[in-house]
């Protein structure tokens, strides 16, 4: 389009412009200069480019070329559109990536993240409340089963560690021995109800020194770990084997000491009445096998010629025989009662009868120290269930005692009666001899135990019989007392748990 024709004057407008002007100036325009330019009463926007030309050194003419840029900026505003719609949709977009980005990666993670400090403050359950298939990427989905399955050990764990630690207190609370824990500074850590009862309650609050004040202890405190001694105490009376071990860290540092406590003067008190028993059984052997190697050396020597002065001497060694025999038969009863090899004939007797059968049999012992043996008239029956050859056994024992133990002209009384609410039948056997000092009462069924050793033996007592009769009393689920007083007499009491026909208890 041609802006001017031959001679028609530039325009004010285009004079101003900047191209023109530059032009005039003789320079030509670097670029287009674009304004606005009114056309048939409207604006559009224009480029002009403005060239000098020049002859003889000045300027001859002006080339203005001019060019709308209308669709240039049409295609501008365009593209601004585009790039602003397009931006809009890249946020928008974003903005959907993002929400899924924040329930796909970043919500499994809080919560795991939640569900880690719950585990953290002890609450196992925490990993049961996460969602198997959560929908979310392969590694998030992963690594919540990981610490769902993790979450599970941790507790399978800890379970079987509180059960074992539950077992551990309970054999620490309830075993027989006692068990003190010192850390390495020698206070009590731990100490359990058997050492409380064996130490006294103050060792809670004493230290490892003031319990174990001797010099020999101090040091085992500090011993290395795995150091293991063992001493003997004497505590109230009591023997007590000390045990101390020095227990350590996983490096193997000390960190203190564990010491158990037994208690074993039952142990000592059986053991020493092992000892007495076997010198008993040797000594009361050895003094009948004495007597008759020396009175059979003494027949031997031929000095003995006549029959009547060679007649004592074998009725000596005949006692002795006897004795000997008694106490090795009473000896083997102890054993097989000890090892539990004695079978009772249980059969239904009534005690009186048997009892009164006892005094017409033995009276005759009595008879040989004037002595009387009565049954007293009227006693009730005492229908118990036992074995009878035995319980005869031990009422021959107590009446040969009261026979043995009473002075010429005593008089040995037997009776029984029953108590029907307790259910028990007793047989009372009561001599008016020499009876039984009262500290001695509970003594006199131990084995070998005599009051007056010299005249139980000249008696031909072994010092078994009571021992014997106690042992064959509980095993009749029974058992026997004495009530004495030295100088008067002594009763004894045999007490049986009655027997019952089931017909009786039905009518009953
Ligand atoms: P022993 O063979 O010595 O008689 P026992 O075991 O029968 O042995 O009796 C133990 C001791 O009890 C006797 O040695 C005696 O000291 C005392 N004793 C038993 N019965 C009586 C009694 N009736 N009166 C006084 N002391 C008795």
């Amino acid at each position: 389009e041609l802006l001017y024709s031959r001679g028609e004057e530039m325009r004010p407008a285009d004079r101003s412009s900047r191209a023109v002007l530059g032009a005039v100036s003789g320079q030509e325009s670097r670029s287009l200069y674009v304004h606005q330019v009114e056309e048939n009463g409207e604006y559009k926007s224009v480029g002009d480019y403005a060239v000098p030309v020049f002859r003889d050194g000045e300027i001859w003419y002006i080339v203005l070329l001019r060019q709308s840029v209308t669709d240039i900026e049409e295609t501008m505003q365009n593209n601004v559109m585009i790039i602003l719609m397009a931006s809009l949709l890249a946020i928008a977009v974003s903005a959907i990536l993002a929400y899924i980005l924040a329930t796909g990666i970043a919500r499994p993670i809080q919560r795991l993240n939640h569900r880690t400090k719950e585990l953290a403050t002890g609450n196992l359950d925490a990993a049961d409340d996460l969602p198997k298939h959560t929908g979310s990427s392969d590694e998030i989905e992963e690594l919540e089963n990981n610490f769902s399955h993790m979450a599970q050990e941790l507790s399978r764990i800890l379970s079987e560690t509180s059960s074992e630690k539950n077992k551990l207190e309970t054999i620490f609370h309830y075993m027989a021995d006692g068990l003190v824990v010192y850390d390495i500074n020698g206070y009590v850590v731990q100490c359990n109800p058997a050492a409380l009862e064996l130490m006294g309650k103050g060792i809670r609050n004493e230290s490892f020194g003031e319990a174990f004040p001797k010099e020999h202890f101090a040091t085992l405190l500090y011993s290395p770990s795995g150091t293991i001694a063992e001493r003997m105490l004497e505590l109230d009376g009591h023997a007590v084997r000390a045990e101390f071990a020095a227990y350590g860290n996983k490096d193997g540092a000390s960190e203190g000491l564990i010491v158990v406590l037994q208690d074993v003067t039952e142990q000592r008190r059986a053991e020493a009445m092992q000892r007495e028993f076997v010198a008993n059984v040797s000594h009361e052997l050895r003094t009948p096998v004495t007597t008759v190697k020396s009175y059979v050396e003494t027949i031997l020597d031929g000095n003995i010629r006549e029959e009547e002065t060679l007649v004592p001497f074998l009725n000596v060694i005949d006692q002795e025989s006897d004795r000997m025999t008694s106490l090795i038969a009473e000896l083997l009863e102890l054993s097989r009662i000890d090892n539990r090899q004695v079978q009772l004939r249980m059969e239904e007797v009534d005690l009186t009868e048997l009892l009164a059968d006892c005094v017409r049999r033995y009276r005759i012992h009595s008879e040989k120290k004037n002595q009387t043996m009565e049954m007293r008239p009227d006693c009730p029956e005492v229908p118990v269930l036992c074995d009878r050859s035995r319980i005869e056994q031990v009422i021959r024992n107590v009446l040969i005692n009261a026979v043995n133990y009473s002075p010429e002209g005593a008089a040995v009384t037997a009776w029984s009666s029953i108590d029907t609410h307790r259910g028990e039948g007793t047989l009372h056997i009561a001599d008016t001899g020499m009876g039984i000092p009262h500290k001695e009462q509970k003594r006199i069924f131990e084995r070998f135990y005599r009051v007056d050793k010299a005249r139980s033996r000249s008696s031909g007592g072994t010092g078994l019989g009571l021992a014997i009769a106690k042992e064959m009393m509980e095993m009749h689920q029974g058992r026997i007392e004495v009530e004495s007083v030295p100088g008067k007499g002594s009763v004894f009491h045999l007490i049986f748990p009655l027997y019952r026909k089931e017909s009786e208890d039905e009518e009953e």
